[in-house]
């Protein structure tokens, strides 16, 4: 998270915004757990278990549409031979 999804401030640490006193625990346990997702995709991609990584990369993606989880999902595209597809992840993943 880079912002307070309330009020727009930085995050900076801690699970309440410093400015307006929201709870980011919920928030930060999601991103947790993307992050997690990732990193179990790439391990599967590494032993090629495709069906695996598509599994975590899907559930990373919906937790958590961040550059990262766009990225890990454009790598397991590409090892599905689905170029096209990878192309518009990374693109996204750019814009972000
Ligand atoms: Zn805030």
């Amino acid at each position: 998270m880079t912002n307070c999804p309330t009020c727009g401030a930085p995050y900076k640490s801690g699970t309440k915004c410093y400015r307006c006193g929201t709870r980011l625990e919920d928030i930060l346990a999601v991103e947790s757990e993307a992050a997690h997702c990732r990193h179990e995709a790439k391990l599967a991609l590494a032993r090629q278990d495709i069906v695996t990584a598509l599994g975590f990369s899907d559930r990373a993606l919906y937790l958590h549409r961040s550059k990262e989880s766009l990225r890990t999902a454009a790598l397991v595209a590409l090892a599905r031979h689905r170029f096209s597809s990878a192309c518009q992840l990374w693109r996204e993943s750019q814009e972000l």
